[in-house]
């Protein structure tokens, strides 16, 4: 506890703790005792009559003019605000101006006052060590106040029995000494109890505290759980998407194998099968014409599946690469422009090359073969799914954008894709079946090359199309117009 061991005070930053709160539990108390103070005081007129009636006068005037309005004044000032300052030095001059009124009453009054009326100085100091709530040191000093004072009166007023003074004065020390004791032991236990009050305060802190600590681990714990399992669900998503992805990826390769045979075998079979009847004798010119004819085209067919197969594993493999270098787009679109222009209108469809890109952004830099490969693949398919009407094409910028973009287009009055179609004719194999096209040849993989190849160039690739109406295919392509080099 750290208690002095003489004046009773914690020797740490406890003792203002302490007392703050011993005023605060002690005024009640005080002001009590007080109050019964200042009745006993003056109901001893009663024996003042019975015993001094000569002196009842002069007893009073101690009694009624100066201890009971001592006491009233310290009441009053225990309600004033700075009380607590000075509270122990008020209660202990009230005590000893108690004290000192016992005196005054022994010198006063002669004969029985003289002799007995000191016993009245046991009640100052029982008052003094055990109601007043004076703490041990400022209630010791008090006591022995009074002694002192007592004796002093003895010495300066004499009168008494040499007999009597010794036996009064040994009694009142006597007293005193016990009341030091229940004093000191009243001090020591309201002490020891304030220290484990003290302590249980700390304790209880420290267990909040730990609550607080415990909440927030809760917390950060439960926060954690939720993310972890927010993490493992995310997990099991991607692993459940790459689950369907492998087993998706087993079937496009099953479907795949499935197509690639079908797409050789139909060219091959026709090789072979016209190459033996060629062997027959006596065939006609025209016949051997049409057989070799469809030789060349079965071969065309065959090389164009096998060319289109190449470039899907190098897509596939990404040893597929952009090269760029400059290209005039107008020119080179205008040579594929020629270069169709017989098969289209060998076809009876007009063929136009409409709209080209102004001189200062047709020179830039790309990928001039995977730029031939797109172009190529979306007029031969516009030739090959029209069957009357016209083709246009062209290239524009597209004001809209905040990055210069480009944007080639090409129309098409041909038979048109269905709408549940239309995204999908991206993706390999994928040929829409249509009573005209039955007999047209494809592989089904052009689209999706195509589109790998604008993804490579950094555009994109949409279509629209009405059934039986035409399509319009339209990529994109980023401008950033070449520095043309001398
Ligand atoms: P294919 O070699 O079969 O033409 P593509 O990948 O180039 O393969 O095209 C996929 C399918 O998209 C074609 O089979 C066809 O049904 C449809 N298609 C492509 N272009 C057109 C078009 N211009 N008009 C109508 N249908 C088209």
């Amino acid at each position: 506890m750290g208690l002095h061991p003489f004046t009773l005070s914690f020797r740490n930053e406890l003792e203002p703790k302490f007392l703050e709160d011993y005023y605060l539990t002690s005024i009640l108390l005080l002001r009590i005792s007080f109050i019964a103070g200042f009745l006993y005081y003056g109901s001893f007129t009663l024996l003042d009559y019975l015993v001094i009636p000569e002196s009842v006068r002069i007893v009073s005037v101690i009694r009624f003019l100066v201890v009971c309005p001592v006491i009233l004044i310290v009441y009053a000032l225990s309600f004033t605000r700075g009380f607590r300052k000075y509270w122990q030095l008020a209660a202990s001059l009230a005590v000893i101006v108690a004290g000192l009124g016992i005196v005054a009453m022994t010198v006063v009054v002669p004969g029985i006052g003289r002799d007995d009326y000191y016993v009245g100085m046991f009640l100052i100091l029982i008052y003094c060590y055990m109601l007043v709530r004076l703490r041990f040191i400022p209630a010791t000093i008090t006591g022995w106040t009074i002694v002192v004072l007592y004796a002093l009166s003895l010495k300066l007023y004499p009168g008494v029995e040499p007999q009597t003074a010794i036996a009064n004065l040994f009694f009142l020390i006597a007293g005193n000494i016990l009341g030091m004791l229940g004093g000191y032991a009243l001090e020591h236990y309201t002490r020891r109890e304030f220290f484990y009050r003290h302590l249980l305060l700390v304790e209880r802190q420290k267990v909040e505290e730990a609550n607080v600590h415990l909440e927030e681990k809760v917390r950060i714990k439960t926060a954690e759980l939720e993310q972890d399992l927010a993490e493992r669900k995310k997990v099991e998503k991607e692993l459940i998407r790459a689950k369907e992805r492998a087993e998706e990826s087993d079937r496009f390769k099953t479907a795949f194998l499935a197509n690639i045979s079908h797409e050789i075998r139909t060219p091959m079979n026709g090789i072979i099968g016209f190459t033996s009847l060629l062997q027959e004798k006596g065939l006609s010119d025209e016949k051997k014409n049409n057989y070799i004819n469809i030789i060349q085209k079965s071969g065309q067919r065959l090389l164009d599946t096998i060319n289109d197969l190449i470039n899907v594993s190098r897509i596939e493999t990404g040893i597929d690469t952009v090269v760029n270098e400059v290209v005039d787009l107008n020119g080179l679109t205008e040579d594929l422009y020629r270069f169709f222009l017989p098969e289209a209108e060998q076809k009876g469809l007009v063929l136009s090359f409409t709209s080209k890109l102004p001189e200062g952004l047709a020179r830039l830099k790309t990928d001039r073969e995977k730029y031939i490969s797109i172009i190529t693949n979306l007029i031969k398919n516009a030739i090959k799914y029209t069957f009357e009407g016209s083709i246009a094409f062209g290239l524009k910028v597209l004001p809209e954008r905040e990055v210069c973009t480009i944007e080639f287009f090409i129309r098409d009055t041909g038979i048109g894709i269905s709408a549940d179609k239309l995204e999908a004719v991206f993706d390999r194999f994928i040929k829409v079946s249509h009573p005209k096209t039955q007999a047209i040849e494809g592989s089904g993989l052009g689209l999706s090359i195509t589109k790998s190849y604008v993804e490579l160039l950094g555009g994109t690739i949409s279509v629209e199309s009405e059934e039986e109406k035409g399509s319009t295919f339209r990529f994109t392509l980023p401008c950033e117009p070449a520095e043309v080099e001398h």
